[in-house]
């Protein structure tokens, strides 16, 4: 599927370009770029400006791949069309910034949130920053996104959080998506208590996050739910209990062994297909939480027929980043390392082969990879 880079805009200023002493290279950048399904190419793009007053313009330090850029380059998320700089998470360094932003000034070190949030509208007072009137996530969708060398960050004010001097910031940027998601979507919605039985179905970096934040709350038993051996393990190491290989189809049978019959007190889907949705519904215990946490594509079954008895919360949600503060001091404390979720280092430039290891998770045992520029 991956396609080698091959800049599609034809270099128009190279030939009037030397009389301009380096102005037009101190426009341009590089940036991983969206071409539609299957499609993307490492090329030139205009460096970002500054739109409203709002608006910083940070220098990317280090960014990563999500599992749902993968869903943009299969053309599962139509709102990303053609042209579009996808990544949605990392650490910069700011560059510029509009004459309304006071929290941020030139040179200061930031984690860029995966959700832009205004802090002033409706949703925002709730605490609701994915459903911002002016944001939510549109960076890598909406707008250029944190894939390339320099990023416009729209109300930085309140979607940049600051980085102190010495922090480990490879570390960070599992604050600008995984943790919060992981955190907010899966522990905090499926109400995981001290003492609790939960599984956690996907053991991918989000399962993986969610397993690392449930920890704040001891559940008695963690039970984690994948097709992948290695996943298995790391999750093994990172406080599963239990795991559960999924890949001869007994995962139920399994996992009703495990619980005496009873199912779990929380099921957290961190996959977003059918399959692992109606794995929830079938292991949850009465009283329990389904927190749904997948990005779904199709619909799927609800078990009605079963759990209109059972006294059972289903939970859906966008990850607000509102926790990312609460998060932070965690890692800077130790007492959260998400640095081990981090298989794989690449340049920026060299983002092409990160997609290509990336995609192939399960034979180059990755999960989540830095690219530094
Ligand atoms: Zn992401
Ligand atoms: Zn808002």
């Amino acid at each position: 599927m991956t396609t080698i880079a091959t800049p599609v805009k034809p270099k128009k200023t190279d030939s009037s370009g030397e009389n301009q002493k380096g102005m037009d290279s101190n426009k341009k950048m590089k940036a991983l770029v969206y071409h539609g399904p299957g499609e993307k190419a490492w090329e030139d793009k205009p460096k970002p400006v500054l739109v409203k007053q709002t608006d910083a313009i940070v220098k990317i330090l280090k960014t990563t791949i999500c599992g749902t850029d993968l869903h943009i380059m299969k053309g599962d998320v139509p709102t990303v069309t053609n042209g579009r700089i996808i990544g949605h998470e990392g650490v910069g360094i700011i560059e510029e910034v509009g004459t309304s932003v006071s929290n941020f000034k030139k040179g200061d070190h930031v984690i860029i949130s995966c959700i832009t949030s205004c802090g002033k509208c409706e949703y925002c007072k709730k605490g609701m920053y994915s459903h911002c009137t002016d944001g939510g996530w549109i960076l890598g969708n909406l707008v250029d996104g944190t894939q390339a060398e320099y990023v416009r960050i729209p109300h930085a004010d309140n979607s940049l959080y600051p980085i102190p001097a010495g922090a480990d910031e490879e570390a960070l940027v599992m604050l600008s998506d995984i943790l919060p998601t992981g955190f907010e979507c899966g522990v905090l919605n499926g109400k995981v208590k001290p003492g609790d039985t939960i599984a956690i179905v996907g053991a991918g970096p989000i399962g993986l996050a969610t397993l690392l934040t449930s920890l704040f709350y001891t559940p008695a038993e963690i039970i984690v739910i994948d097709l992948d051996d290695n996943r298995l393990n790391v999750a093994k190491t990172f406080g599963a209990t239990q795991t559960i290989n999924s890949s001869d189809g007994k995962a139920i049978e399994k996992l009703m062994k495990l619980t005496n019959g009873k199912g779990v007190d929380v099921a957290i889907e961190a996959v977003g297909i059918p399959a692992t949705f109606e794995l929830c519904e079938a292991i949850v215990n009465a009283g329990g939480h389904i927190a749904n946490i997948g990005v779904h594509g199709k619909s799927v079954e609800l078990h009605l027929e079963t759990l209109w008895s059972k006294n059972i919360t289903i939970t859906t949600r966008l990850v607000d980043t509102i926790t990312t503060p609460m998060l932070f001091r965690n890692v800077q404390s130790k007492k959260l390392q998400p640095k081990k979720l981090i298989t794989h280092h690449f340049k920026l430039s060299q983002v092409m082969e990160a997609y290509d290891t990336f995609e192939n998770a399960a034979r180059e045992k990755a999960l989540k990879v830095i690219l530094t520029n």
